[in-house]
């Protein structure tokens, strides 16, 4: 099956160095399982998981320990056999504390009973299939972590058509995405068509950036040519054409409104490793207990894509890809772009972690930020079409107000504004705040 090239131009983004080099090369290795697995009750958005398991319990791989708490949140499941040692709240890597269950594995990594294989999935309806995702836990691998089995099942007002598979991954230095598309491209295509079988959608595009012309090519190669309106489409190398309204612009020219959602136009982006889960999920009955992580950055000794159970610690990763020698100035879950700092290694993994990235002094910069001196240049590189120096200064006299009425809540936090900004404006820091504010105040009018 051929390839086509991105129709359309998503406004701003910006071009920064890749590093991708440092670990793209690196199959996917899976890593033993760690003496210690801290497994989060919050690895989604949405209304954390309820604990069903307490301390002494054993538990088998595969087993329910967190139950879904309302329609927006996703179950969690035991990532090997072992048993409780604690269940109490830790610090996640983006911040807050959430409740977490400690697991010391047996070793045995013992599957609970009731796992059932459906090769057979064209049989299942739509709704079979969304509740095997939901029982599966499976929730959106590429950033967001927005439950999947609420993605597959749009409103039947919505008409979803499109369904793209995002394999964009521009975070620099991350690959974790790219090594899935290369060494699993056949199980993503079927899980491809799993999804859309759910959604109703004819039309199938993968999104995948010229810079990596392997997982083009194994891409193409996984779409038989008897596909139906199914095809890769090559994106320009450019950060964040992994957004998913920047996506759904390049490929199709639809433009989301607003506040609105890529269903609102017709079209479900789901990442290429969450239709890798959903593959496992369906079509081998596996809940989703591990995904592959980048360890990265000049420090780490031996970059790779490592293949982890959930609530392996960053310090585990990092012993496993040799370790660390030099000084390590920063440490990022995630990429450099929309990743969190990171006090130390003491974070477990979560359905969410693509990366994690230790710089060395070479690659921090120290700078004092500076007042803004008009230049635009962060009007220019902003994808959702916003004004981050205007905004940044109502959010800094703290007018809310005004900031919503700027569209502040479309702000993707891409980081694009920051990058370019000669004054080094803390940009992104104060849509966080402002998005946080708003939605403060919406709660308080509605209460
Ligand atoms: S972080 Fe927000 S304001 Fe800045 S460029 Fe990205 S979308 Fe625009
Ligand atoms: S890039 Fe920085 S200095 Fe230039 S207009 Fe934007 S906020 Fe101001």
């Amino acid at each position: 099956m051929g390839a086509s090239t991105a129709n359309f131009r998503a406004p701003g983004g910006i071009h920064p160095a890749y590093h991708k080099d440092l670990a793209a090369e690196q199959p996917i290795a899976e890593m033993p399982l760690p003496a210690m697995l801290v497994v989060s009750m919050s690895q989604h958005l949405g209304k954390p998981a309820e604990p069903t398991v307490k301390k002494g319990d054993t538990v088998l791989r595969g087993q329910v320990i967190g139950e879904a708490a309302g329609f927006i949140s996703a179950a969690v499941h035991a990532p090997t056999s072992g048993t409780v040692k604690l269940v109490a709240a830790v610090a996640t890597a983006a911040g807050p504390r959430a409740t977490a269950i400690t697991i010391v594995p047996d070793g045995e990594d013992t599957w609970v009973e009731g796992i059932t294989p459906c090769p057979g999935w064209q049989t299942l309806d739509k709704k079979a299939i969304a509740e095997k995702i939901a029982a599966a836990g499976i929730t959106g691998m590429g950033g967001a972590g927005f439950p999947t089995h609420v993605k597959v099942s749009p409103p039947p007002e919505a008409e979803i058509d499109t369904l793209i598979l995002n394999g964009a991954e521009c975070e620099p230095y991350l690959t974790a995405d790219y090594r899935l598309m290369i060494e699993h491209a056949a199980r993503i295509w079927e899980g491809a068509l799993i999804i859309a079988k759910a959604l109703e959608a004819t039309t199938i595009r993968v999104a995948i950036e010229d810079n990596k012309p392997q997982a083009i090519a194994a891409m193409q190669d996984a779409i038989p040519a008897e596909a139906k309106d199914a095809q890769v489409v090559v994106l320009k190398t450019e950060y964040p054409q992994g957004a998913e309204k920047q996506q759904i612009f390049a490929i199709t020219g639809r433009e989301v409104p607003c506040g609105g959602l890529p269903l609102n136009v017709g079209i479900v982006v789901e990442n290429v490793g969450t239709t890798l889960a959903v593959w496992e999920a369906v079509v081998n009955g596996l809940p989703l207990t591990e995904r592959v992580t980048t360890v990265t950055g000049g420090p780490i000794a031996t970059p790779g894509n490592v293949k982890a159970r959930l609530g392996t610690s960053y310090a585990d990763l990092v012993e496993f890809c040799g370790g660390t020698s030099g000084t390590i100035s920063k440490i990022i879950s995630g990429g450099p772009m929309m990743g969190f700092a990171q006090p130390d290694l003491a974070c477990g993994t979560t359905k969410t972690t693509s990366g994690l990235l230790l710089l060395g002094p070479d690659a921090v910069q120290a700078y004092e930020s500076m007042p803004c001196i008009s230049c635009g240049r962060c009007v220019g590189v902003c994808p959702m079409k916003l004004m981050p120096n205007e905004l940044s200064q109502f959010l800094e006299a703290e007018d809310y107000e005004t900031a919503e009425a700027y569209n502040v809540m479309d702000c993707i936090e891409c980081g694009c504004c920051a990058f370019e900004c000669p004054a080094h404006r803390p940009l992104v820091q104060h849509m966080r705040r402002g998005k946080a504010q708003v939605m403060l105040i919406r709660r308080k009018q509605a209460s």
